[in-house]
């Protein structure tokens, strides 16, 4: 898989049917994929953290969640040409899994959306296999025991970042039979459509952030950390530059 480093952390460059198409080649070689999403958020809450950073950039897929992942790339010179958001990959690996006959867990989220979200998934994916849902509040361990009596091939965690991050890397030898792992964030609140996704228009604008923001006031907090992403991307590049002419 190619990759570029954003900041520190790998982000795959290659586009999203080539990575699809990896992770089911993987999946039927019986290799584990475990995919991040990677994104402005992660990035400023984590930067500092050498140990965390190579934990993610240890594993094959990192996918470019987020417009500002595409501009930092792009003033890089990098390679990423559009976002992949977790909620897409996610969908497409649903909807890819029926050929598989996949059994998929959902995990994370509050009481009975990943059920509403199994429902909705199963509307629109024929055949879709979807074995078990266990909401995100209760007690890791209960979870973790819960996914392992069931041995799923397809595992999504929706507990938030870094909680779901970290309940994979810290269970990975526990969970070394599931073929693909991906935390998902807060993706089981929309497919159950307990909250809505921004239009089609506004993703193609980029400004599913905007829209976010609207919905859920309080992640005023979160975004203000794209303001401080833009700001390490550009001194960082400062940085580089005054390298490069102290060296010349
Ligand atoms: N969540 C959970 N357990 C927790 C904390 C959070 O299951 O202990 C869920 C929460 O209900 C939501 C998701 O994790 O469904 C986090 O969503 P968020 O919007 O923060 O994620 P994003 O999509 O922004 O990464």
């Amino acid at each position: 898989m190619k990759k570029e480093k954003i900041l520190g952390f790998d982000v795959c460059n290659e586009n999203e049917e080539k990575i699809l198409k990896n992770i089911f080649s993987d999946y039927n070689e019986g290799k584990q994929s475990i995919i991040f999403s990677i994104n402005p958020e992660i990035i400023v809450n984590k930067n500092k953290d050498n140990e965390y950073i190579q934990l993610l950039n240890n594993e094959k897929y990192q996918i470019p969640d987020g417009i500002g992942i595409v501009y930092a790339s792009k003033l890089n010179k990098g390679k990423i040409k559009e976002r992949i958001t977790g909620i897409d990959m996610m969908e497409k690996l649903c909807k890819e899994s029926v050929n598989y006959k996949s059994k998929i867990f959902l995990y994370g989220a509050k009481a009975g959306v990943a059920e509403d979200a199994k429902i909705q998934l199963e509307k629109k994916y024929s055949g879709i296999n979807i074995v078990q849902t266990c909401n995100g509040y209760i007690e890791e361990s209960i979870a973790l025991d819960n996914i392992i009596k069931v041995k799923p091939d397809i595992l999504f965690v929706g507990l938030g970042s870094p909680k779901q991050e970290e309940f994979i890397l810290n269970n990975k030898e526990k969970l070394k039979n599931i073929r693909i792992l991906m935390p998902v964030g807060g993706s089981f609140d929309v497919i159950s459509q307990n909250l809505s996704r921004a239009p089609n228009w506004v993703i193609k604008m980029n400004l599913e952030w905007l829209h976010r923001l609207v919905k859920q006031p309080i992640r005023i907090f979160r975004q203000i950390k794209l303001l401080k992403f833009i700001f390490y991307v550009i001194t960082n590049k400062i940085r580089k530059k005054e390298r490069k002419n102290v060296k010349n």
